[in-house]
């Protein structure tokens, strides 16, 4: 059994989406069972969690931003036509939406749980989307919303945890069947629910564990995240031209890369494939023939590499009062990720008298809001990004190449004793400071 997951750019309107359900049927070996987890279209996440803010402060539901998803699903669907056209689907998903929206304007307030179930709503109406176009090709398909029962959490709207032993059930109980007719699953990425059935996410970029969940519930033979590149590369290809894609990584390596950033792989993915041993590949829809990343447990050796993020901002929070509380760090973290804000990292010291937070630009009024409810001032940074360097024996390279490219230091951690060093520096000092690193670090390697 192959699990394969696709994002957002893959399932991007009725061509990519045709091109999704080529890959898939390709990638099969034989008669090799498969199942699909996809994501929503891409920007729809982020376009819900605006909506979703923009009714707490007053705008009514049925804003542009509606209009817009509306229109983009509504055309795919008229483009993938056959047979139970998912047309009105995608009509009664907006309505859905829509009336989560007014609810959230009227009264004011935007909790964990109703965010989700908002958010949750991107990817039912893609997995509809692919589902029909399998059917309008005459092949059986079945979408599965993995927020009615399939993935079982807890109750961490936002970032739930998953109830292995009871998802192990629930997959085989919901998915059993389908296979058993022959026909391909097609289940939601990113949501879940429950055991009492409120939806819940898994966190942004979420999908990819939702296919290792599944992957591992069902003791899949592999799982194959399909996106838009060909693997984890020893840098990014844009910025470094001689970047070489890893080819075999290991769990502990491919997880620490997907933590500093690598957005190709959502870090929580790793995990539950380890235990059973299931091989990941990182494969791109745009570049099928290439042999992507592949993430297993056999290997240990691979060369440094450098994770680079951009569009951040850096906030410093301050109390007015005389000294800084380690509660106070705790009430600030969770009021930021009960807002829904993704926090990246954070770093304190005794002495600062404060915190500096770094999140996504895109999250970091929602940030400040919430240090403000907190009665916290707070001072953003924004035009912020990150170099991780990865690997043994990085450390005093990393630092080396920081002096030399004179790149502004705005904060810095290093995570584990010696496998590498996290930056946080002004975007502009990025890409010289990615070149200068990738140069220093793959001395001698042939990079
Ligand atoms: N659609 C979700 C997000 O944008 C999950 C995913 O794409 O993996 O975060
Ligand atoms: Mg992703």
């Amino acid at each position: 059994m192959l699990i394969m997951k696709f994002g957002g750019t893959s399932v991007d309107g009725a061509e990519n989406i045709s091109n999704v359900l080529d890959l898939a049927l390709t990638s099969r070996r034989d008669d090799e069972e498969i199942i699909l987890v996809v994501s929503a279209m891409a920007g729809t996440t982020d376009a819900l969690v605006r909506a979703a803010r923009g009714a707490v402060a007053g705008e009514p539901g049925r804003t542009h931003i509606l209009e817009t998803l509306a229109e983009r699903h509504e055309s795919a669907a008229a483009a993938i036509g056959g047979t139970g056209t998912p047309g009105s689907f995608i009509g009664q998903t907006i309505d859905v939406i829509d009336s989560l929206l007014r609810s959230v304007n009227i009264l004011g307030e935007l909790t964990p749980r109703a965010l989700d179930r908002i958010i949750g709503l991107g990817e039912g109406m893609s997995a509809r989307l692919v589902a029909s176009a399998f059917r309008a090709r005459g092949i059986d398909a079945e979408p599965v919303d993995a927020s009615k029962g399939l993935i079982i959490t807890d109750d961490s709207f936002g970032e739930a945890l998953p109830d292995l032993a009871a998802t192990h059930a629930s997959t085989r109980r919901i998915l059993g069947p389908i296979i058993s007719r022959g026909a391909i699953p097609v289940v939601t990425g990113f949501t879940a629910s429950t055991a009492a059935g409120e939806t819940t996410t898994l966190g942004r970029s979420g999908s990819d564990y939702s296919a290792a969940i599944i992957g591992a519930s069902l003791e899949a033979d592999e799982v194959w995240i399909w996106s838009d590149v060909n693997g984890i590369l020893t840098a990014d290809p844009k910025i470094v031209p001689e970047a070489r894609v890893l080819e075999n990584l290991s769990y502990v390596t491919a997880s620490e890369l997907a933590s500093c950033g690598a957005d190709v792989l959502h870090p929580k993915t790793i995990r539950p494939l380890v235990r059973r041993k299931i091989p990941l590949r990182l494969k791109n829809t745009f570049n099928p023939a290439h042999p992507g990343t592949l993430i297993s447990g056999r290997f240990s050796e691979h060369p440094p590499a450098i994770i680079s993020t951009e569009g951040l901002s850096l906030l410093t929070i301050r109390t007015e009062s005389d000294g800084w509380r380690p509660d106070e760090t705790t009430a600030t973290l969770r009021r930021m990720a009960n807002a829904g804000v993704r926090i990246l990292l954070f770093v304190q010291s005794a002495w600062q008298q404060g915190l500096s937070v770094l999140v996504p630009s895109t999250d970091a009024e929602a940030a400040m809001m919430a240090a403000a409810s907190g009665n916290l001032a707070a001072n953003v940074r924004p035009n912020a990004a990150t170099v991780s360097v990865i690997g043994p024996g990085v450390i005093m390279p990393a630092m080396a190449a920081l002096g030399e490219t004179g790149a502004t230091l705005l904060a810095t951690l290093q995570a584990t004793a010696d496998a590498g060093i996290i930056f946080v520096v002004p975007e502009n000092d990025m890409p010289g400071l990615v070149r200068r690193l990738h140069a220093k670090v793959n001395n001698g390697r042939g990079g």
